[in-house]
């Protein structure tokens, strides 16, 4: 264990640590506490008994040490009913002391007792009429309890009777149960150690693996998925971790093909560029009607290319600024009305009829001008593109009040689009022709479909196409409806 990691430790050991510390403390306290009055009790039990003995016995006694005299020997009697009375006590020893100090009758061994007793706490409080008490050690080491209580006789305090108990074998039930609570204790603790080890697990082990899934993808494994385990709270952060990734490895990805779309197709107008300058330095360029063809192809794709980088931009400036675009209140209606008047001139040279078809409720729309006119007039541009000279194209406003979006329509009797190509026709450099329309027509970007539904996108719109080969196209947007109060 390094020093850094005894001073910082991880949440693992910090929980087990902790659980470790409140256990031994609880545990601790609460069996000092369950022991210390156990013993009390214990030896309160025995005080009393004790003291229930000395009492009756120096009762029983008054009456025999009446006629008692150093010279007039006790009556052998007295021992006997003395020992029948402590024959459920064996454990139980007497000695009775006499107005002389003299030891006038024993179970203990008297020469030993002797100046012991009379010295004794126990004895002295007899003396003065009351109840002595004390506990001391046997020569071998036993703890004894000792209680000495008068005896009267002629209402004075003669002689003195003194019973003793040994501690340790009275106290075995205590000592059992304070075993019982010592390994209660132990085990308690072992349970609460166990209990702080298992949540200690739970909690650290996700954070780990969270973590180490986090590292795997800072380093670029951008597919590291976290496993969603461990408690609710782990979960939720393991799956908004998981959410945050597939979106950044879709951004990645995304990127990635944009990238290299993007460059494959900068390519493609250089390299013709680079062919036709080619051919001019290798002799065109002295057949000037040759030279003239070229260069004006030259010309075409570096319009194009000019178109492709100027749509790229404002591609990636709109999603750029998506979360900055001011949206106002717009009429559906006037915005198609200004549309065709913008597309009757290209649409009459185009030889096509354009129609215009208004909503009776003048929609109100939440967007920006600018950007819808865009969507719109790239909308046109292909339907005039795509339909043949004869045709007709209208835009069509469609809302019903009451309803939390309104819709604008581009309607074309063109050459309409197959379903394989309408899958993709909003994808990114995605064009139907593959190569340069012949006649007049130059090819597009391939981006105008991408920028128009990034745009909608940004206007939290939508943007769709239905489409039947030959016969005609429908492309339609919709935006979010601003309900407007009413006037009166
Ligand atoms: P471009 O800028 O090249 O026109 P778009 O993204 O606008 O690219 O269009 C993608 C493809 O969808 C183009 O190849 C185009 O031919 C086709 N397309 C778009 N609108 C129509 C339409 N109204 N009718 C037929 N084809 C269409």
């Amino acid at each position: 264990m390094g020093l850094k990691s005894f001073f910082h430790p991880g949440l693992f050991r910090r929980i087990t640590l902790s659980y470790l510390f409140v256990g031994i403390l609880s545990v601790l306290v609460m069996a000092t506490l369950a022991i210390n009055a156990i013993l009390q009790n214990g030896l309160r039990e025995l005080e009393h008994s004790l003291e229930d003995y000395a009492f009756t016995l120096s009762n029983l006694l008054e009456d025999s040490m009446v006629n008692y005299s150093a010279e007039q020997p006790l009556d052998e009697q007295i021992a006997v009913s003395v020992d029948r009375y402590l024959s459920s006590r064996p454990d139980v020893t007497y000695t009775i002391i006499g107005p002389q100090g003299e030891i006038i009758l024993t179970t203990e061994d008297a020469s030993l007792v002797d100046q012991f007793i009379l010295q004794s706490v126990e004895y002295q409080q007899a003396l003065n009429g009351g109840e002595g008490e004390s506990f001391g050690r046997s020569d071998r080491g036993e703890q004894y309890f000792f209680v000495a209580v008068p005896i009267y006789t002629h209402g004075q305090t003669n002689s003195v009777l003194r019973l003793s108990i040994p501690v340790k074998s009275n106290m075995t039930q205590a000592y059992s149960t304070v075993w019982l609570i010592l390994i209660g204790a132990g085990l308690l603790l072992v349970g609460v150690v166990l209990i702080g080890w298992v949540s200690a697990k739970t909690l650290a082990a996700p954070i780990s693996s969270l973590t180490e899934v986090a590292e795997r993808f800072s380093r670029g494994e951008l597919d590291a998925r976290a496993e969603p385990e461990g408690p609710l709270e782990f979960v939720r952060l393991a799956h908004a971790f998981n959410q945050m990734a597939e979106r950044l490895q879709n951004n990645m990805d995304n990127l990635r093909g944009f990238v290299m779309n993007a460059s494959h197709e900068l390519r493609t107008p250089l390299t013709a560029i680079r062919l036709n300058l080619d051919a001019l330095q290798q002799g065109a360029l002295d057949e000037p009607e040759v030279a003239a063809r070229f260069l004006m192809k030259t010309q075409e794709e570096i319009d194009r290319l000019n178109r492709m980088v100027t749509d790229l931009l404002d591609l990636s400036r709109i999603e750029f600024n998506r979360d900055n675009i001011l949206f106002v209140a717009l009429d559906l209606n006037q915005i198609a009305k200004e549309a065709r008047q913008f597309w009757s001139a290209r649409s009459q040279q185009a030889g096509l009829e354009l129609r215009l078809i208004l909503s009776e409720h003048s929609p109100m729309v939440r967007a920006n001008e600018d950007q819808i006119n865009r969507v719109i007039n790239n909308l046109m541009d292909n339907a005039i593109k795509n339909t043949p000279e004869g045709g007709w194209v209208e835009i069509a406003v469609l809302y019903h009040p009451g309803l939390n979006t309104a819709r604008l329509e581009v309607r074309d009797s063109g050459r309409g689009i197959s379903p394989e190509h309408l899958d993709h026709v909003f994808e990114r450099f995605y064009r139907v022709e593959k190569t340069t329309p012949r006649y007049g027509k130059t090819m597009g970007s391939g981006l105008g479909l991408a920028i128009a539904r990034t745009i909608m996108e940004a206007h939290e719109g939508s943007i769709g196409a239905v489409s039947q080969l030959g016969q005609g196209s429908i492309f339609w947007i919709e935006l979010p409806a601003v309900v407007m109060k009413s006037s009166h």
